[in-house]
């Protein structure tokens, strides 16, 4: 994932890592990490955005991949002691796992029951800190030239995610029902809902809209931004990187098959329907 199509100069050395090797690693990234330090502490906003650059890799190498990783040894590895034992003990050729380049994966039917029916409040902590980081690139770059702009520019992100967006989009969406009188999903923690839930796919006229609005929040911050190109580049890849991680990483395992990103096989949604049905049924 990291090195790939980088040429080995090493033979491979499966197990355990040894303490000589623990050590060479620590300190061969500590000056990849300190090195630059010494010139950024004189621009702290490049200070600012190069320890925010970090704590994003390492937050979704840690929710991502250390979660699916074959490198057990490895101190950050977040795989279930379950799981690592059936894979060591060899389940992986009787068909429940399946290893490729993207490490561990499900079989068919454990597929459907990864997907997550409910968000927990560190989801929430995670998708919000990736979001402050271009809203806060947008408000600062406004900010700097005017106040007044500033108010307008938080009232438009409060009017489309508060209003618009949970009107026309959250309602139609399985986590919407959770939590009684406020949201509780990756998104919208504690926040409260003004519509009822609507428990059908959005039409055309609710993602227009919703695209609408999202499309005026991006742009709205542009003529702004453009007289601080350090400011406009954070803001494009900060969004970017939003994009891409949801799409790579949420998007395979959503429970919201209405929304035009949702990546989740046919045959895993009928399956998941077919489930729900049947514990609906049982319930009733
Ligand atoms: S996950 Fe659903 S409820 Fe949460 S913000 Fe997205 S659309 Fe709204
Ligand atoms: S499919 Fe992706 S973009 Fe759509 S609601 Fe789910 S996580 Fe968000």
């Amino acid at each position: 994932m990291m090195l790939s199509g980088v040429p080995k100069i090493f033979k491979a050395r499966p197990g355990p890592h040894s303490p000589f090797e623990k050590a060479m690693t620590i300190l061969g990234a500590l000056p990849m990490f300190f090195f630059p330090v010494y010139w950024l502490v004189r621009d702290p906003l490049l200070l600012g955005a190069y320890c925010v650059s970090w704590a994003l890799f390492f937050l979704t190498a840690r929710r991502y991949e250390c979660v699916r990783c074959l490198n057990f040894e490895c101190p950050m590895n977040r795989v279930p002691a379950g799981v690592k034992e059936e894979f060591e003990k060899g389940d992986r050729l009787s068909g429940n796992f399946e290893l490729s380049g993207k490490g561990i994966r499900e079989s068919y039917s454990d597929r459907c029951s990864s997907l997550r029916v409910r968000h927990e409040f560190r989801d929430f902590l995670y998708w919000n800190f990736v979001t402050l980081v271009f809203l806060f690139s947008a408000g600062l770059a406004i900010g700097i030239s005017s106040t007044g702009w500033l108010l307008a520019y938080i009232f438009i992100v409060f009017f489309h995610f508060d209003i618009l967006e949970q009107r026309f989009f959250c309602t139609h969406c399985p986590y919407f029902v959770r939590g009684e009188k406020s949201l509780r999903c990756m998104m919208n923690w504690g926040w409260p809902k003004h519509f009822r839930p609507r428990p059908y796919p959005p039409g055309k006229f609710d993602l227009v809209i919703t695209t609408l609005g999202f499309i005026i929040v991006i742009l709205f911050p542009l003529p702004w931004l453009l007289k601080v190109p350090f400011l406009l580049g954070a803001y494009s890849i900060s969004i970017l990187l939003f994009l891409l991680t949801i799409w790579r990483y949420e998007c395979i395992r959503c429970i919201y098959f209405g929304c035009p990103f949702n990546r989740v096989s046919v045959d895993v949604r009928k399956e998941f329907e077919k489930r729900k049905k049947f514990e609906k049924g049982k319930a009733s």
